[in-house]
């Protein structure tokens, strides 16, 4: 049955009543977009009211012994948004900002990320209310375990399966692991995704965000950016995706001509050496411009200018809401890959659509992650590892697959990649709910 008609459909804000005053702001901006991807959708009303709001959100309070003796409390979520399709599946957050809006809202993307990239999972996410960098070493692991003990219930490799997100990674998931196993009396390397290789992790997982953003743009790039012999990048946030894509593009031939982090940019016209950059932002903690040991000419630059400048591709790799009503002007790029989750506004995408500017959506450029932590499951699960080339194989066979995929599907409906995207993330859906009978299957034997 289609869903033409239900346009008017409501998404619940998150669950109230934690805090007051919270914001649903993130939430009904990520929502929007359903509501025209519904109309290319053949799904179900059942589909649609499952997907209205989570299946389930938890709020905990953790207490952590600081180094100097002090109690202190910190919030956490976890949130399952629709496991309809298999257990719920998404990272964990440790950041200031981290509000169940925000948790719920990461949640339900990955619902719709899962379904993109046809893996046999739900969509989940949790996060903690913290500033990592102000905890000491002892004080973050005694954080991580007391996550873990606080949700424990909420989550298993069948259930739940939680991996990291910005600012937790490798070692964080290794103490997650151990505390879910110390809980449960026996190993248990499935319940969570992207730890160390040598505790079950997978080979290729550290990069794969950053990698599988790299094959989806250079499989739809000789479509967007046809005129253009040698592609110039910008990329906003050198973290572990950032880094990564900005390296793949590079080393493709393309021209990076800025990076940034929290603290600034770089620009270089010229082009900037990032396996060099990446060396000395690792060993410093820095952006600056050399190649191998010899430091280049560039200009520091602030988030906006490097957000403006002339480029072919620019590659939000940070956080939320990088680009809105308030800057989308100045933006100039001609293509983007939305490496971060919801960089930009549903009011500054329409924008940008309306301009020509082809935006590759999060759903499908940052989904190389959860790929290769599907991977790592797998194997948890086969007690087989697998080589570097097989995973490295089989993620890009997956992500040029489905970006070939979403490119026919907007070109025949005339759509954005974003509402083809959703389109084809809700009939997965749908197909998986409608399978254990639906309110026709009902009315029928009625
Ligand atoms: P990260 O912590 O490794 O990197 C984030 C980077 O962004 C850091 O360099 C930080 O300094 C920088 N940054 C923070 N605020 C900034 C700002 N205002 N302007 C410019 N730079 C800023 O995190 P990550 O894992 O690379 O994640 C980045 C984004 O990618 C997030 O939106 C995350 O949800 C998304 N993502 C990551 C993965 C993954 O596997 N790592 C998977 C899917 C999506």
């Amino acid at each position: 049955m289609s869903c033409q008609g239900l346009s008017a459909v409501r998404f619940a804000p998150p669950v109230r009543g934690y805090r007051s005053g919270m914001s649903n702001e993130l939430f009904n901006d990520a929502t929007s977009v359903l509501t025209e991807a519904m109309r290319y959708a053949d799904i179900s009303p059942d589909t649609v009211e499952l997907l209205r709001q989570p299946k389930s959100a938890l709020q905990v309070s953790i207490p952590v012994r600081r180094d100097n003796g002090t109690l202190e409390t910190y919030l956490g979520y976890r949130v399952r948004y629709n496991d309809s399709r298999g257990p719920t599946k998404g990272g964990i957050r440790f950041h200031p900002s981290v509000s169940l809006d925000e948790v719920q809202t990461l949640a339900f993307w990955m619902t719709i990320k899962c379904a993109i990239v046809d893996l046999p999972y739900g969509g989940g996410k949790g996060g903690v209310t913290v500033d990592p960098k102000a905890l000491s070493m002892h004080e973050l692991e005694r954080l991580s375990r007391g996550y873990i003990d606080a949700i424990a219930d909420f989550i298993g490799p069948d259930v739940d399966i939680p991996a990291p997100d910005v600012y937790t990674n490798e070692l964080v998931m290794s103490w997650m692991m151990d505390q879910y196993s110390t809980i449960q009396r026996r190993r248990v390397r499935d319940v969570i995704t992207g730890k160390p290789v040598a505790l079950g992790g997978s080979l290729g997982r550290s990069s794969a965000t950053g990698d599988g953003g790299f094959y989806v743009a250079r499989s739809l790039m000789p479509r967007i950016l046809d005129d253009v012999e040698v592609p110039t990048v910008a990329v906003q946030g050198f973290g572990n995706a950032g880094a990564v894509i900005a390296g793949r593009l590079h080393d493709a031939g393309c021209r990076v001509v800025a990076v940034s982090d929290s603290k600034g940019g770089i620009h270089r016209p010229d082009g900037l050496h990032v396996p060099s950059v990446r060396r000395v932002k690792e060993e410093t903690g820095r952006l600056t411009a050399v190649r191998g040991d010899d430091v280049q000419d560039f200009d520091p630059i602030t988030q906006d200018e490097l957000l403006a400048l002339d480029v072919d591709i620019l590659v939000p790799s940070a956080l939320e809401n990088a680009i809105t009503s308030r800057n989308v002007e100045s933006v100039r790029a001609r293509m983007m890959v939305e490496l971060a989750n919801g960089p930009i506004s549903a009011e500054a995408d329409q924008l940008l659509h309306k301009r020509g500017v082809t935006v590759v959506p999060d759903v499908l450029a940052n989904a190389g992650g959860v790929v290769v932590s599907y991977f790592e499951w797998v194997q948890n699960r086969q007690g087989f590892p697998w080589t570097a080339d097989e995973v490295d194989q089989r993620l890009q066979s997956r992500m040029i697959t489905e970006a070939d995929r979403l490119w026919s599907a907007a070109t025949e409906r005339d759509t954005s990649l974003r509402v083809a995207a959703y389109a084809q993330a809700l009939e997965r859906i749908g197909h998986a709910v409608d399978a254990k009978g639906h309110t026709d299957t009902y009315r029928a034997a009625s």
